[in-house]
């Protein structure tokens, strides 16, 4: 369940963006190496400016890692990946969420108590060896499920690589928690639709379950963003800007990545577009402030949103500028705020997962 976050005090919503500016920058400047800042590619402009790395979930997670000398570690992004850092972080260092109500509502969607009775009714009807695999946008204790019963985690960009080769082994998998990552790399890797079961967790009770064990059943998890884009706006774009190419994450439903004409993970939209050629145009499905700031870092190309009018990540942008200052003017009199820490048991499991897909995607 998500967190609540207490209000914070009037004064940093009152004050000035300029005021707020140059109180980050000096606590910063005063804190030093002792403080890191992360900020994730779908962050709001005001809040990413301060950050010391850029990137998604995992990679920002393994920058944390790196910085052995930070005490404290501000991330700008949602619970899970503070989490995750708090996992691969040495248990001096403290990770900071400047609001604990961002959390991400796709990783809410699985839930350990769900997991564990669609593990025993799987568990009990099939011998065939089932590989729980979690997508990283996910808690703790699901990735620590997967880690204690011989699965991994996975990210968008090694999703591929980790289906080769479990799939590769005749292996089934229960994938865990994004339905359409899950549809899009089992069809990409060769799945009919009649190999695919979508779980309900709802009414697991009824889930009429084929006799033979299907080769990947999908949690019926979504992302709220990635989910509202639609086919049609393929068509409507392409449409408007003739030539324009289509490009989007595989967090959307397998009907508009098939209609896209390229798809793949955040980092993999990052780069195609900085190495696109000057005038082409791109019309890219993911969340609205990453399309923004890949629009103004790359004015010799033509970037606009698949649909501009519902793709915010309104959990991330519950990291504000206020909620930022806030978090680090408690850091300025040695008060730790919004510490995120996750179990050692969990830990353990959970790091498990993560270093077997570190291992099976190289
Ligand atoms: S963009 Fe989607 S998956 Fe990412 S944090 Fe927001 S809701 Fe979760």
């Amino acid at each position: 369940m998500f967190k609540s976050q207490q209000p914070i005090p009037d004064q940093y919503i009152l004050m000035s963006e300029k005021e707020r500016d140059e109180r980050i920058c000096a606590i910063k400047a005063n804190l030093g190496s002792k403080l890191v800042i992360l900020g994730h590619h779908y962050q709001r402009d005001d809040v990413i400016r301060y950050a010391d790395y850029r990137g998604d979930s995992l990679k920002l997670a393994q920058f944390a890692a790196q910085e052995k000398d930070a005490e404290y570690i501000v991330f700008c992004g949602v619970h899970f990946m503070a989490e995750t850092a708090d996992m691969l972080t040495s248990s001096k260092q403290k990770i900071i969420l400047p609001d604990l109500g961002a959390g991400c509502p796709m990783a809410e969607m699985a839930e350990l108590e769900d997991v564990e009775v669609c593990w025993e009714i799987l568990k009990a009807k099939y011998t065939q060896e089932f590989i729980p695999v979690t997508y990283v946008n996910s808690n703790a204790e699901v990735k620590a499920f997967c880690g204690r019963n011989g699965g991994m985690t996975c990210t968008s960009s090694n999703a591929p690589k980790i289906f080769e080769r479990l799939m590769g082994e005749g292996k089934s998998i229960l994938f865990l928690p994004d339905e359409h990552l899950g549809r899009n790399t089992g069809l990409q890797w060769g799945l009919r639709d009649q190999d695919i079961l979508l779980w309900n967790r709802e009414n697991p009770e009824e889930a009429e379950l084929p006799k033979d064990a299907p080769r990947l059943i999908l949690w019926d998890g979504y992302c709220t963003v990635h989910q509202k884009f639609e086919p049609q706006q393929v068509d409507e774009v392409q449409k408007k800007y003739p030539g324009i190419q289509v490009m989007v994450h595989p967090e959307c439903s397998h009907a508009v990545v098939k209609k896209a004409d390229i798809s793949g993970s955040t980092d993999f939209i990052i780069r195609q577009i900085s190495e696109a050629p000057a005038g082409s145009a791109w019309a890219i499905g993911t969340e609205i402030n990453l399309v923004h700031r890949l629009a103004q870092e790359n004015p010799d190309k033509k970037i606009v949103s698949l649909n501009e009018n519902t793709c915010l990540c309104v959990m991330m942008s519950r990291i504000s500028q206020p909620h930022l200052l806030w978090a680090l003017d408690n850091l300025k009199e040695g008060k730790v705020v919004n510490q995120i820490t996750v179990d050692d048991k969990i830990a353990a499991d959970a790091i498990m997962a993560l270093n077997r897909m570190l291992a099976l995607s190289k």
